[in-house]
């Protein structure tokens, strides 16, 4: 038996002016045939799993494509194509398949397609018809279409945020299609779309409310005949039809069963929608948290989410620092100009900066000042711990450490890296340790690596490209009426409205 496999990773952030191109995929990974394998085998991340399942089941793995872009606007007309003509080309190369393994991102938007994975996967099902078996993963940050569940036999989300255990659902995706195809079960599935969008707040699944979902969709996979209950809590910052939270459910051939179960969940999670719509608190509130406890506090900068498509350069929460009188604080900007003004002056140098707020009127004002030059980098480094996303080498660019009187500390990089290891802070000499108050551009991915080292994780409703208030922000493609937009409509699955 010889399956395929095709990955395909970019969480598009419609609310970004700065479209994604080729460019930003070769940055990161851009691959055909055996590189993908040598790329990712033995890695924690979903294709490690196909390709170690794969391995243990003596099935061949025919490795196609596979490309990932950190998160960032909607992909260009002319990359889209290309990468999809790539992957056609690759489906040329591999011969005949008995089957294909999957993993898709569930929000990746392109210019010409909003629907992006939706366009993917049906691509792919003409070129593999049924019932040769298509399992795809999904990032749980997907807005699921009904193309993408018609175009699949079926779909396996992950079910940690922030996301850790992307081997573990590779492992499953791989042993569910290696069973279909030895004939021991016949999967089919069904989702449900409750007309809602889960706050950015609320989708950490190891607190409440978003830990009694997934404990929720992990009961219901006890049944008989369900093979797998995913909970796709969905991406907010996109503007596109398919915006919102959906349930998947796989079943040993009992699409009714699907069906109901996925109903079912999606029905509890209505009745209980206003607990996943709260905001996180102010910047001056966080502010004044900082310093009450004895070590590091860490603020998570909501609004400039690196990781969900932020730029990564904002100033808001520093500025906050530096008026509320906390003076031993510790930020991370993406701001290639200065990190290069730095690095050629070396360190124990001091010069004039402004640092940050440069990218998009959203990211405030730069943080002007005399800096001196602590330490500079190339800023590669890697993580051997399980990390958000299974990655485990970075390169942030050319990077320095400044300090500035103020007490104030940046660590300037050039290249847009989500602050998934500390090793972007380490990695140039900075020990978050030593402040008072240290910034993160993320949510949920950071807190992983942070809460190693922060007495407390504070999450800060910052403006931004993905500010925590949805509706701050102005869609003109998303279903209407939906929750939290319209906020006295009612719904029930039988009942669509
Ligand atoms: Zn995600």
């Amino acid at each position: 038996m010889r399956i395929g496999i095709v990955s395909l990773l970019h969480e598009s952030n419609t609310f970004v002016s700065q479209q994604t191109d080729l460019s930003h995929f070769e940055a990161d990974v851009l691959l055909e045939g055996d590189a993908v394998r040598e790329r990712f085998d033995g890695s924690r991340h979903e294709l490690g799993g196909f390709l170690a399942a794969l391995r243990a089941a003596g099935v061949e793995a025919v490795p196609i494509f596979s490309a990932r872009a950190v998160p960032w606007g909607v992909i260009a007309s002319s990359a889209w194509r290309e990468l999809l003509q790539r992957i056609d080309k690759g489906l040329d190369r591999a011969g005949k398949l008995d089957g294909l393994l999957v993993a898709a991102h569930g929000a990746t938007v392109s210019e010409p397609a909003p629907d992006a994975d939706g366009q993917l996967l049906a691509q792919l099902r003409k070129r593999l018809a049924t019932p040769t078996p298509i399992v795809c993963t999904l990032d749980p940050h997907a807005n699921l279409s009904p193309a993408m569940i018609q175009a699949t036999t079926a779909i396996i989300g992950y079910r940690t945020n922030p996301h850790v255990d992307q081997l573990e659902r590779g492992l499953e995706a791989a042993d569910l299609i290696c069973r279909t195809l030895r004939g021991e079960i016949r999967p089919v599935h069904a989702a449900a779309y409750p007309p809602m969008a889960i706050n950015i707040e609320c989708q950490n699944t190891s607190e409440q409310p978003a830990r009694w979902l997934v404990e929720r969709a992990r009961a219901l996979q006890q049944s008989p005949r369900v093979l797998a209950v995913t909970v796709l809590l969905g991406f907010p910052y996109a503007d596109v039809e398919e915006l919102g939270t959906s349930i998947v459910v796989v079943t040993d051939d009992d699409r009714e069963l699907a069906q109901q179960t996925a109903d079912g969940l999606a029905l509890e999670l209505w009745n209980r929608r206003h607990a996943f719509a709260t905001l996180p608190i102010s910047m001056d509130k966080a502010v004044a948290e900082v310093g009450k406890q004895a070590g590091p506090a860490c603020l998570l900068d909501v609004g400039d989410n690196v990781g969900g498509g932020g730029h990564g350069d904002s100033t808001h929460l520093a500025h906050a620092l530096i008026a509320g009188g906390v003076s031993n604080c510790l930020i991370c900007l993406v701001d290639p100009e200065s990190a290069s003004q730095a690095y050629a002056a070396g360190v124990g140098k001091r010069l004039g900066l402004s640092l940050g707020g440069k990218a998009a009127p959203s990211s405030g004002p730069p943080l002007v000042a005399e800096y001196e030059v602590v330490s500079t980098s190339d800023g590669r480094f890697s993580d051997s711990e399980v990390r958000h996303g299974g990655f485990l080498h970075f390169n942030q660019g050319p990077t320095a450490m400044v300090r500035a009187v103020s007490g104030l500390t940046a660590v300037v990089i050039s290249r847009r890296t989500p602050p998934f290891s500390l090793g972007q802070l380490t990695s140039c000499g900075a020990d978050p340790r030593q402040f008072e108050g240290v910034v993160a551009k993320g949510v949920h991915a950071p807190v992983a690596a942070y809460r190693e080292v922060c007495q407390r994780l504070i999450r800060v409703n910052t403006p931004g490209v993905t500010a925590a208030d949805m509706t701050s922000l102005v869609f003109h493609r998303r279903r209407r009426p939906m929750f939290p937009f319209e906020k006295e409509m009612t719904w029930c699955p039988d009942k669509p409205q």
